[in-house]
């Protein structure tokens, strides 16, 4: 697999390219201003212990705090870590929030773990880290397999700790643990509100044909707004595989069978397919919703789509993008599509330190009216510079980091 931090370091020197930045500024962007490795010893349900190594990873703090959210996954490594990291820096300067970047995870599937020894696992993250994170230091949030719940083990730990009471560390909290309205679908109902921001730009149909790689939070979320929406959600996968339906697939009753089962495969009404076919399905918008490193220079020649909107964090190589750009296929870049999410983490924090709790109207209202000027301005951002849409989202956000900095 391609190391994805060399690829978040390729798209910052593609942008320099477009719109020179001072050379002291590449340097300091181009490395994180700290990060730590930690061993949490788990005693599991059979009395062994097992040690598992987790990460922090603190990017750049000139906007606020450093933000982000923890990944639990087999794969995860310190350079998965280190390129999500970065992304959020520049995500957050995108989204205009005042917060800096940072992202954390743990090598695990968590499915192989008892709730206890998860629960056991998440609050050894937070023992590992307590001095480095904080409502005015670094605040984390979710990312791929840690939930609502999660965060609120996570935040009981850190207050038990350090005597903290507003809750505002952790986001992506539960609702009835200081969690906000609208933070879980936040991601996916952001990534529409962008997309309908910027897909009259383009000779798009009225109502789309949408497959969706990833049907976690992030994906199902999606699905389900662009289906309430009058698009049609043709296909959708997980780590399992494919399922499609070129008639449409009924998105609140796949939520349903998902929660019921843990799985979309088998669902009624639907043939099967790989993760990789789904990708080269012909349809008007794409939207990876899963992992890094999924649409590479191996299978962007083959991909059949009008748009393509990146609601997961680097799931499109640098080649994979000059191949798309050469196909004509606009990439609307994960830093912009999917910062719903921490825009509304943001509020979530914000409402913790205000004491305070919002409606899902004005949350979601808020975050509509936020996104969709960036992804207006990087629209237009790219017309004057000629350049990508996800060039032009990065010279927008290290324009607003370097300023902070004092560039
Ligand atoms: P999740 O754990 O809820 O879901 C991940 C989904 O991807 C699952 O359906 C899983 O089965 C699927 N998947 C894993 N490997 C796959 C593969 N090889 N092919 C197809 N599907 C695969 O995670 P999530 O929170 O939905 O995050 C998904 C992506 O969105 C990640 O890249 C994450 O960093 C990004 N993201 C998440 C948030 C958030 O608020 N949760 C915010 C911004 C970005």
């Amino acid at each position: 697999m391609q190391n994805p931090f060399e690829n978040a370091l390729s798209q910052l020197r593609r942008a320099d390219a477009v719109h020179k930045f001072p050379e002291a500024f590449m340097k300091q962007i181009s490395n994180p201003m700290r990060e730590i490795r930690i061993s949490i010893p788990v005693v599991m349900d059979d009395g062994r212990t097992e040690v598992f190594e987790g990460y922090r990873v603190e990017h750049n703090n000139a906007r606020g705090p450093f933000k982000g959210g923890i990944r639990y996954h087999h794969d995860t490594d310190i350079y998965e870590v280190k390129a999500l990291a970065l992304w959020m820096a520049l995500k957050c300067a995108v989204a205009n929030i005042p917060m800096g970047g940072g992202k954390g995870g743990i090598t695990v599937d968590p499915r192989t773990l008892s709730k206890s020894e998860l629960e056991k696992l998440s609050r050894g993250w937070v023992r590992g880290l307590a001095d480095v994170l904080g409502p005015k230091k670094d605040v984390p949030a979710p990312d791929v397999n840690t939930t609502p719940e999660i965060m609120s083990w996570m935040n009981d730990e850190f207050m038990k700790i350090t005597g903290e009471t507003t809750g505002a560390t952790f986001t992506g909290k539960p609702l009835d643990k200081g969690g906000s309205e609208g933070r879980t679908p936040a991601t996916g109902y952001g990534g529409y509100y962008v997309f309908q921001a910027i897909a009259p730009k383009y000779n798009l149909p009225l109502s789309c044909k949408v497959v969706i790689q990833g049907f976690g939070n992030v994906g199902s979320y999606a699905a389900e707004i662009f289906a309430k929406n009058g698009h049609k959600i043709i296909a959708v996968s997980d780590s399992r595989g494919g399922i499609m339906n070129p008639e449409g697939i009924d998105i609140p009753a796949l939520m349903d069978y998902h929660k019921q089962n843990k799985k979309i495969t088998d669902f009624p009404g639907t043939s099967s397919m790989t993760n990789n076919e789904l990708l080269n399905i012909e349809c008007d918008v794409l939207i990876p919703a899963a992992l890094e490193n999924q649409i590479t220079s191996e299978n962007a020649g083959k991909i059949n789509t009008k748009i393509i909107l990146e609601l997961a964090n680097g799931p499109t190589t640098p080649e994979a993008d000059d191949i798309l750009f050469g196909k004509g296929i606009p990439v609307i870049p994960d830093i912009l599509a999917n910062s719903g999410g921490v825009t509304v983490s943001t509020y979530e924090w914000e409402q913790n330190l205000k004491g305070e709790h919002w409606s899902e109207a004005d949350v979601l209202t808020r975050m509509n009216n936020e996104i969709s000027a960036e992804a207006n301005a990087i629209y237009d951002r790219a017309g004057v510079a000629k350049t990508d849409l996800r060039r032009a989202a990065f010279i927008l956000a290290m324009e607003r980091i370097s300023k902070a900095m004092g560039y």
